[in-house]
């Protein structure tokens, strides 16, 4: 059967069986919901309400899901893997809510296929759009609805490296790492860590600072995106250390950090050498200095080495 049958198979199966929240909706959750995300909203800190954007969190699968059996995602997942196209890319998710939850409420979610689209060439590969239509229920009133698209893609080989001049020095392999997408809002950030400069992009409009980049201003909504070169200082704001699984192209565990910029926008970037001086040593609110690493002639990324507080390096 090809993708396209098997697709349209999933998606006439409808609602895939209904998967009932681990608990009902729950103050302490909500707290550590709120407390993540930076809402001090007091409508509910108060605590009868919860948040209408975390309707997902209360049917999260959790770690270890006992069984997907019935749900048509994880169906078109095992058609698309099969078919090669095994890498994962979330694109967008679209949510919609019709009243806020109660604490107490008991929560199920109802998911179907919307859409198979594939194969497209993309930046990360050939692959195949799927949406999902999840719908989510207390009793049999529908609260909230979310549509939810992933690109699953076959990831690339590595390039092929060119042909050298005779003269010239052995090519060096193709390096296989993990690479950002480059889209029309990203590019002058990547063009500024080829040139060696950390970018920020400014709002031409009132001026306020944001990372990442995108279209509009979140503080204005203006379309005048502009950009101011960072100081290249920081300090770490929050950060993991990754031990599991294998990344391409580094060596395990490594550091990734959260960095808080002098200039108030956070990024996210590796610390350097933290596999020398013991990944112990990086803590929240160490400083930090960014620092470029050229992967190849494409693709330069920032990275941040801890700051000697001795100021010796
Ligand atoms: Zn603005």
């Amino acid at each position: 059967m090809n993708i396209t049958e098997a697709a349209a198979r999933i998606a006439e199966a409808g609602d895939g069986s209904p998967r009932r929240g681990r608990d009902p909706v729950n103050l302490p959750m909500i707290r550590n919901w709120l407390e993540a995300l930076g809402d001090t909203n007091p409508r509910y800190e108060a605590g009868s309400l919860a948040p209408p954007a975390m309707v997902q969190v209360w049917t999260m699968h959790g770690l270890h899901p006992a069984s997907t059996a019935g749900d048509p995602l994880s169906a078109m997942s095992v058609v698309l893997d099969e078919a090669g196209f095994t890498s994962v890319v979330a694109t967008n998710s679209e949510q919609a809510y019709h009243r806020e939850l109660r604490l107490g409420e008991q929560v199920e979610v109802r998911s179907r296929q919307r859409d198979a689209a594939g194969p497209k060439r993309t930046a990360l590969g050939e692959g195949w759009f799927v949406t999902t239509e999840s719908t989510w229920y207390v009793g049999t009133e529908a609260v909230a609805t979310m549509l939810f698209r992933i690109l699953k893609y076959r990831p690339p080989g590595p390039p092929e490296p060119l042909p050298s001049p005779p003269a010239a020095p052995p090519a060096a392999p193709p390096v296989d790492v993990l690479r950002p997408v480059v889209s029309r809002d990203t590019a002058f950030f990547w063009d500024g860590t080829a040139a060696g400069e950390l970018r920020i992009q400014r709002c031409g409009e009132c001026g306020a600072l944001r990372h990442p980049p995108g279209p509009a201003c979140p503080e204005c909504g203006a379309l005048k995106p502009e950009y101011v070169v960072a100081a290249g200082t920081g300090e770490v704001y929050s950060y993991v250390v990754h031990h599991h699984p294998p990344v391409p192209g580094r060596a395990l565990p490594f550091v990734v950090a959260l960095v808080e910029l002098t200039e108030g926008v956070r990024m996210v970037g590796e610390i350097l050498g933290a596999r020398e001086f013991g990944v112990g040593e990086v803590s929240i609110g160490a400083p930090v200095r960014v620092e470029f690493v050229r992967v190849d002639g494409e693709l330069t990324l920032p990275a941040w080495r801890l700051a000697d507080p001795e100021g010796e390096r």
